[in-house]
């Protein structure tokens, strides 16, 4: 599909009515929704700063995720820059592919779909490409040549990039085609060369930040630090970390030297005594995420994507997460599981509800709506975590949802009228469940030395996404939560049953967003789809309905919906406890993968038909800083750009000096 989108940004006038604008603009599958930080001009001017820093640092690792991501992501977009911002003799209808084109990359930071893996490509012809490069350079536009290269060379060198969506077709392919590993099938620049047959007795040193590379028959960590891989970016973000010291709180500094020795030493040791100092800073009101955090980019489940977010605490919405966690225990005792795979004296979550300032790297333009960190099972165990809810995410998600969404996959008015009435409330809140209980909760056989991900390897997002879902969906109808003043007693049953309805319709309606081919890749959607289709197998929760030729996932019973989640959690508490790795395999590869595409096409079209959008993108609230004449911030500002393009361009010019091979 491709639909050129709604009113231009700046087209609209914010402050009508009071209402200002969320939905920016579509482009093709994607919509555009500008996020908003209502909080941060009443935060102190010291909080404010220590923001600003860390917004820097934010948008200086930018680069290193598009690195990562595809190891020609950053000539590409080099060469659309340069076109886009030398345009005026620049043909008007291939302008147009370009900027749609450039917008989906910049959203996606890449030429790969982040639900699907799967490659987009420019729609203009190589020759339409060639004249408006000419066009922009005559205007002034510099192109990342090689040393000698002429820009014909350099376009017809990345032109099967640009251009064929069979090379290189998948970024991260955790089911691959036969003759293939999950490896030598998925695209990104994690590994170099290199099959999975090749690691066998490897030891790795840097798990998280490197890329492994082949070379002349040997295998070579390449290092993400201060003297290593993106040194340049890494050193900015060292300066921007070291100038946001002074505005922090004590434990928040102690975290922020801990991460600034991590980059440059690049050691593993170091990234957990980082770890250790981040989670033990509960209470600062701003804090921020930095580095090479969750693993779903990596087909083995071990590289992190760099990614940083900064935020400040939203005292309002924080209630609700915050008792959540403060009776974590309680829940952890009733998880219906084995008792030998629940942690008793559960270190607590910290669990914050927060406004993101800025999102970037693997967390933006795309941001999650909720985290839990860190990921090393073996801190969580003795240090508790950190959850945050991304409470301005899931404003602008509610104000800029189509009510079409819910009308067109409901069964009944009354259904839609629910989902009207409590998805937001319910979503958040099962979010806030997922979260804290779920990823928090739950310990492993001590034979796997805390590392399940190891031996459930390509299966392990999937298994640990549907585990915190069905803690979360298994939860809700609990009378604790009325008890805990977290849910009102009369809307109970209403809410429980409006979430397990949304539920069940996702699985049909995530559909849209796997145009190509007949299985899911993203774990996310694996595991809803995963954890649905068992409960259909298994229970009379669902029933799949017909009316006028469309499809309908029917959510019948409550009871039975309930009772199938809390059997299936054992199961997958189980398997991950154990680390049962053919188990995962048999439950994944069963319910969670594949799809029958004549459903997908039938979902697409009713999509299409009204204009609803696969996944969103945000654009980031913009900071400014006011200096006096000795250079120290006076003051810093907050404004929202209200258009994608600004934004990227901005930020791809802020480090296009820093960046080194
Ligand atoms: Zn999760």
């Amino acid at each position: 599909m491709s639909r050129e989108g709604a009113a231009p940004a700046s087209a609209r006038t914010p402050d009508v009515d009071g209402v200002r604008p969320y939905l920016l603009e579509r482009v093709g599958e994607a919509a555009v929704v500008q996020l908003y930080a209502d909080g941060f001009r009443d935060l102190p001017l010291r909080e404010r700063t220590l923001v600003w820093h860390l917004a820097q640092a934010a948008i200086a690792g930018r680069d290193i995720f598009y690195d990562q991501r595809y190891a020609r992501n950053l000539a590409m977009r080099d060469v659309l820059e340069a076109i886009l911002t030398h345009a005026t003799d620049v043909d008007a209808a291939t302008l147009k592919e370009i900027q749609q084109y450039t917008k989906l990359f910049w959203l996606n930071t890449g030429p790969y779909n982040n639900l699907t893996a799967r490659k987009f490509v420019l729609t203009c012809s190589p020759r339409a490409l060639a004249d408006a490069a000419y066009a922009a350079e005559r205007a002034g536009a510099t192109f990342p040549v090689n040393r000698g290269e002429s820009l014909d060379r350099l376009l017809l060198r990345l032109q099967p990039m640009f251009f064929d969506p069979d090379v290189d077709p998948t970024v991260t392919s955790k089911t691959p085609p036969p003759g293939q590993d999950i490896l030598t099938a998925s695209t990104n620049n994690l590994y170099d060369g290199v099959s999975l047959a090749d690691l066998e007795g490897f030891a790795e040193h840097h798990p998280l930040n490197s890329r492994i590379v082949k070379s002349e028959g040997r295998l070579v960590e390449d290092v993400y630090r201060v003297g290593g891989r993106c040194s340049g970016l890494i050193e900015a973000i060292v300066r921007h970390l070291e100038d946001a010291i002074p505005f922090a709180t004590a434990p928040m500094a102690d975290a922020l030297r801990a991460l600034i020795r991590f980059y440059q030493t690049g050691d593993d040791t170091d990234r957990q005594q980082y770890d250790i100092a981040w989670v033990q800073d509960t209470a600062s009101p701003v804090d921020t995420i930095n580095g090479f955090v969750e693993v779903y980019l990596d087909a083995r489940g071990i590289k992190g994507a760099w990614e940083s977010l900064v935020w400040y605490v939203n005292r309002d919405k924080t209630f609700q997460i915050r008792t959540i966690a403060e009776h974590a225990q309680w829940f952890e005792d009733r998880l219906p599981c084995d008792p030998k795979y629940k942690k008793r004296g559960a270190r607590g979550v910290t669990a914050t509800a927060i406004d993101v300032v800025i999102e970037a790297g693997e967390s933006g333009p795309i941001t999650p709506v909720g985290i839990n960190l860190p990921n090393d099972q073996g801190i969580r165990e003795r240090y508790g975590s950190k959850s945050v809810s991304l409470s301005n995410v899931h404003e602008a998600y509610d104000k800029s949802m189509l009510p079409e969404f819910r009308t067109e996959f409901s069964w009944t008015p009354e259904e839609a009228e629910r989902g009207k009435q409590w998805s937001a409330f319910a979503g958040e809140l099962t979010t806030n469940l997922h979260e804290v209980i779920g990823h928090g909760s739950g310990q492993v056989d001590p034979k796997l030395q805390g590392n399940p991900h190891l031996a459930l390897r390509e299966h392990y997002s999937t298994i640990e996404e549907a585990r915190a879902d069905l803690v979360a969906l298994f939860f809700l109808p609990d009378p604790k939560l009325v008890e805990l003043g977290i849910i009102p007693e009369d809307h109970h049953d209403d809410i429980v049953r409006a979430e397990y309805e949304g539920y069940t319709r996702n699985v049909l309606v995530q559909l849209r967003r796997v145009r190509q081919g007949s299985q899911i890749e993203e774990d996310h959607m694996r595991n809803r789809q995963l954890i649905v289709r068992w409960v259909m197998a298994h229970t009379n929760a669902i029933e799949q309905r017909t009316r006028d030729g469309k499809t309908f996932f029917v959510m019948i019973d409550p009871r039975a919906f309930h009772e199938g989640a809390g059997r299936l959690l054992g199961e997958i508490q189980r398997i991950k406890g154990e680390g049962d790795y053919e188990a995962a395999g048999a439950l994944v590869e069963t319910y969670g993968v594949h799809f029958d595409p004549a459903l997908r096409d039938e979902v697409v079209a009713r999509v299409d038909r009204l204009g609803l959008p696969s996944y969103t993108g945000f654009v980031m609230p913009r900071l400014d800083a006011r200096r006096n004449d000795a250079g120290e911030i006076v003051d810093v500002d907050i404004s929202y750009p209200l258009d994608l393009t600004t934004q990227m361009l901005e930020y791809s010019a802020a480090t296009r000096h820093l960046r080194t091979p």
